[in-house]
């Protein structure tokens, strides 16, 4: 029992660590984006537009240009073969397959970096929503509307696409000051992540 509570919890901590390189690697302007998440907010932009309207403030992360060179040398490596099979000396093909390797992997990266913006958007989004829930309960129990006893239980969506770490995490119920399992305070665990908390009392 304690062995599985314990790899839950390491789970849960790597999955949010991850999440964190995804939110907070190569961020040009931190400030500008949550300002667009508050504007997000109120209703002013979908999600879509969020992500589009924060893309000039992420850069291309390193990982992000090893996946790229790794697509340009498969695509290379293809089109050489391709070019060659089809008669053309080695020197045009060698060429025409880089010329056109790059121009693929150019395309790739404005791939890569509009998802990690659409990623950032969705969690940043998710984010802002559990705190604000959160907020807005915390201000009823002071005031009394809610008991003071009210806990915070994880609610995961539990379908097909819940992840094993959401899924561990689904139900677990915890005091207003303290966190989940791994140390998480608030979903998202991951980016896409669509957990919510629900606050419960006897
Ligand atoms: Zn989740």
């Amino acid at each position: 029992m304690k062995r599985s509570a314990l790899s839950i919890a390491d789970l849960v901590a790597a999955c949010n660590n991850e999440m964190k390189e995804v939110i907070c690697n190569g961020i040009k302007d931190y400030d500008a984006i949550m300002t667009l998440v508050k504007s997000a907010m109120t209703g002013a932009m979908t999600v879509d537009e969020l992500g589009r309207a924060i893309r000039p403030h992420i850069e291309f992360t390193e990982s992000q240009r090893e996946e790229a060179h790794k697509y340009y040398k498969k695509r290379r490596k293809d089109y050489l073969k391709k070019y060659i099979e089809s008669g053309m000396s080695k020197e045009t093909a060698g060429k025409k397959a880089e010329k056109e390797a790059l121009a693929r992997k150019a395309t790739y990266e404005g791939q890569l970096h509009r998802w990690r913006a659409f990623d950032i958007a969705c969690t940043e989004m998710a984010y802002a929503a559990n705190s604000k829930n959160e907020e807005i309960t915390r201000q009823w129990i002071n005031e009394g509307s809610l008991p003071s006893d009210t806990r915070r239980r994880w609610s995961s969506s539990a379908d097909r696409e819940t992840c094993k770490v959401c899924r561990a995490l689904d139900g677990v119920t915890v005091g207003m000051d303290e966190s989940f399992p791994g140390g998480v305070t608030l979903p998202p665990v991951h980016p896409n992540c669509r957990c919510a908390v629900a606050y419960v009392f006897d």
